[in-house]
């Protein structure tokens, strides 16, 4: 059997009959066949029906002539290269002008035969439109970019914004004290009360400043990655607290703990923020157990302790920015501690939860892995962890 093309003839006798011919064009892919020269001999229906041309306006025609400028200059050394090699399957991406001019990408999968005397015969080929595919990626891609560029903003607008407040709120809380000490005495009860809500006002927004300084910071600077035995950031931690600890007659008990790739002061805040939580929603004297679980990819670390508990169906609540269970009269507070632990966490490639199956009081677990990613690739910006 031999297939004609308006230009060229070829001769298709090994193809078995036309039954061939007619399963070829009626699978429901796009496909097409090539001379030695980059000649159509043959399309699918749905070649013909994506790229919206009639059978003869194609057959005889070169392929570069459905291809862009673009991959015309890749395509054709590609063909000529290939042409010398022996059934090779090549993978690759070209553009295709569709007949309204509308260009299409296309994922190429090609084959190319030889006959007897190993000189090219054909390329057989199957050709995915993946142009929605690549518009959706770039569409993603490019709306990732911007939400980057947005955060990086907002961390930054954050930082400054808290930064440049502490500079008048400390002016205001020391001109508080000043004028206090002055007039101490003479001042009646009503103007004393206050005089102290001012005062209390002006520390708990400055509570609220730091944090979110530290939120801010926690995003922008660089994560400094040692193997460290995570005792010692805990000493620190607890070294911190030690006058909460006292006062509070807080027991802590700590197993012991593995050494792993972490940044020591940010891990520090973080038990900071869980044992000092630990010691604030208590009730009776406070009791606070750390302890490690071995895992296959890392390790689980575990702050119990013997306190009110959180209820379960705020166990996501908690970790978020300014999401308090309970009013500052009951337990002072600012609402982003467990924030900053979740953003710690999540600079390290670990996990924070709540241990909702554990019902006494409560259990925050962490997952610290033995290799966290872009141990190299952290952000920096340790301009603003300096500050
Ligand atoms: P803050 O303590 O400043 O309110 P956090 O972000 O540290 O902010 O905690 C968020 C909320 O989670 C707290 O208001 C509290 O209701 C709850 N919580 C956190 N830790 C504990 C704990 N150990 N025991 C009971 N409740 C807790």
């Amino acid at each position: 059997m031999t297939i004609t093309s308006t230009n060229v003839p070829v001769d298709a006798s090994d193809i078995a009959d036309i039954k061939f011919i007619e399963l070829y064009r009626q699978t429901p892919a796009m496909m097409h066949w090539l001379d030695h020269e980059a000649v159509l001999v043959e399309v699918s229906d749905q070649w013909l029906k994506v790229m919206g041309y009639m059978r003869e306006e194609v057959i005889g025609h070169k392929v570069f002539e459905f291809l862009t400028e673009e991959s015309r200059k890749i395509a054709k050394p590609h063909i000529e290269s290939t042409n010398t090699s022996k059934g090779l399957i090549l993978y690759d991406n070209r553009e295709f002008v569709k007949k309204s001019g509308e260009i299409i990408d296309i994922e190429l999968t090609a084959y190319w035969d030889q006959n007897e005397q190993g000189e090219p015969l054909r390329s057989l080929a199957v050709l995915t439109d993946v142009t929605k595919r690549n518009q959706v990626m770039r569409a993603l891609t490019r709306a990732n970019e911007e939400l980057e560029t947005t955060n990086k903003e907002l961390e930054r607008f954050a930082f400054i914004a808290s930064h440049d407040l502490q500079e008048p709120l400390r002016k205001i809380e020391s001109a508080c004290s000043y004028i206090r000490e002055k007039v101490e005495g003479k001042l009646d009860a009503d103007t004393i009360k206050y005089f102290d809500m001012a005062s209390s006002s002006a520390a708990r927004m400055r509570d609220l400043i730091e944090n979110l300084l530290r939120f801010s910071r926690l995003g922008t600077s660089s994560v400094n990655f040692k193997t460290t035995d995570l005792a010692i950031p805990l000493k620190a931690a607890l070294s911190n607290l030690q006058q909460t600890i006292e006062e509070t007659g807080a027991h802590i008990e700590i197993d012991e703990l593995p050494a792993l790739p972490i940044d020591e002061a940010f891990v520090r805040q973080l038990f900071q923020n869980l044992i000092s939580n630990g010691l604030k929603y208590k009730s009776g004297d406070p009791h606070i157990h750390i302890d490690a679980l071995q895992q296959p990819n890392g390790w689980i670390i575990r702050v119990t302790d013997n306190g009110i508990g959180v209820p379960p169906e705020h166990a996501n609540k908690i970790f978020e920015s300014f999401q308090r269970l309970h009013s500052k009269s009951e337990y002072p507070g600012t609402g982003i501690g467990l924030a900053i632990c979740k953003r710690i966490v999540d600079r390290h490639g670990g996990k924070i939860w709540l241990d909702v199956s554990y019902s006494q009081s409560s259990r925050f677990c962490v997952q610290f892995l033995n290799n966290p990613p872009n141990q190299e690739g952290a952000q920096s910006d340790d301009n603003l962890r300096a500050n």
